[in-house]
């Protein structure tokens, strides 16, 4: 039966969430306080990043942590005017942090990103997106042989089977001549791919559902009860709603009566001109968490962690950070010319929450994909609108549900 559905927040899991209730016949209408695809949906690195199960729930990091917390060499940080904030959530990850969940999360993370791209593929073969896709592969470099971080997470990526060659020296250069030679080895991911425009993607998966029959309105949305969602001006009713607000969602879990631990780790981006040439694929420095990707707009550095919430002002010792580790990645870059701070959405478990709301059979949820929700959009809108259809009632998303935090 035809559903009024609303679905607040189109970053790219509400719009791939959309895209696939439309296509079962429902009316959509999409509510977002900014244009589609405008949140961490627009600043990623654009990786379809299908090798990336191990998240970063691992027993390493207390080896680290003093350097994550006071030294702003570090990939990580935490704004001290959050930390008191941050404890609950922190205590929650840090029993993640051990080799049975670390197991755990990379199997369901692995799961989802199986199919991640071959579920992109589909949409891009109807929107006549497929050429925004590049296949060239991802790689990683480190700076230290025999790295505990680098050789706990190639055994479990080889566990899970996913295809990634090591690499020496001599090889990280051949694949890529304009990096400092300075890395003491790499990991190529011959599956992965990327786009050099996320945004555009977005537009083309939004345009198409407006051609499907779709509406959008321009509203923040305040409150939500089992029945109607409100701004500070209007009410709109609906027979389902899907909750796809990225890092902002927790606010309506909350007045949804679930405590669900979403926290953000905020992320952060640069561009430099005309350097979009000197790599030819996503590549990510192992040590500093940062990603150079060629992109439209210029080479886009991105990354860091910062634990600061969806409040505090962008940090510019981050921004510091994230501009100099690229440019020890490659020498001679000039300065950035933009900065962008973003949000990620992340549960302290690292996998991400789809599926029914705890007390309400009509209202749904798909945010908290992490470092992975740019990879993740497709499979993820997929999976949530045979949940909301109740046609995929053979297939077993249980442990995506957010019940696992009642
Ligand atoms: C620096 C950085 C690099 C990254 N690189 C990658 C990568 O290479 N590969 C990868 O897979 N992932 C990457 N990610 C992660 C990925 O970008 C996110 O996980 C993903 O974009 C989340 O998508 P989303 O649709 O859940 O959220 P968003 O894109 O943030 O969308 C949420 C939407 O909800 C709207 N909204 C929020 N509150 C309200 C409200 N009250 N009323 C109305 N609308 C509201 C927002 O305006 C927004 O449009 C990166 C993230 C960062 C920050």
């Amino acid at each position: 039966m035809k559903k009024n559905i609303a679905i607040v927040g189109a970053g790219i899991v509400g719009l791939c969430s959309g895209y696939h209730l439309l296509k079962k016949g429902h009316q959509v209408t999409f509510f977002d306080r900014n244009k589609p695809g405008s949140g961490a949906s627009y600043g990623n690195a654009g990786s379809f990043s299908n090798y990336g199960a191990v998240g970063l729930n691992q027993p390493t990091i207390f080896k680290n942590l003093p350097n994550y917390l006071f030294s702003s060499f570090s990939p990580l940080s935490i704004k001290l005017n959050y930390l008191f904030s941050l404890l609950p959530w922190a205590i929650k990850f840090l029993r993640q942090c051990n080799p049975k969940s670390m197991r755990d999360t990379a199997e369901k993370m692995n799961h989802l990103l199986t199919f991640s791209i071959a579920e992109y593929q589909k949409i891009f073969l109807e929107i006549g997106a497929s050429h925004l896709m590049e296949r060239t592969g991802v790689m990683y470099i480190y700076n230290h042989e025999n790295d505990p971080r680098v050789t706990e997470s190639t055994k479990l990526r080889e566990y899970l089977k996913v295809k990634q060659v090591l690499l020496t020296k001599h090889e990280v250069h051949d694949l890529e001549p304009n990096l400092n030679p300075v890395y003491a080895g790499g990991i190529f991911f011959p599956t992965a791919t990327h786009t050099r425009n996320p945004k555009k993607i977005s537009d083309m998966i939004f345009t198409k559902c407006l051609k499907m029959g779709a509406s959008f309105i321009q509203d923040e949305i305040k409150y939500i009860t089992s029945s109607t969602i409100k701004s500070d001006s209007k009410e709109y009713s609906f027979d389902q709603l899907l909750i796809s607000a990225g890092a902002f969602s927790k606010q309506f879990t909350n007045q949804l009566g679930e405590n669900i631990p979403l926290e953000t780790e905020r992320g952060y981006h640069v561009h430099f001109k005309d350097s979009d040439t000197l790599i030819k694929r996503p590549v990510c420095s192992f040590d500093s968490g940062v990603y150079l990707s060629p992109m439209d707009q210029g080479l886009r550095a991105a990354g860091t962690v910062e634990f600061g919430g969806l409040k505090n002002p962008p940090s510019p010792k981050r921004i510091d950070y994230v501009t100099r580790e690229a440019k020890k990645m490659i020498l001679g870059l000039s300065d950035p010319y933009d900065s962008w701070l973003g949000f990620r959405p992340t549960l302290p478990d690292f996998v991400p929450v789809i599926g029914e709301s705890k007390n309400f059979q009509n209202i749904f949820y798909a945010f908290g994909h992490n470092h992975l929700g740019w990879t993740l959009g497709a499979v993820t809108g997929s999976i949530i609108s045979k949940i909301m259809s109740k046609d995929g009632v053979n297939l077993n998303f249980d442990k995506y549900s957010s019940l696992r935090f009642s």
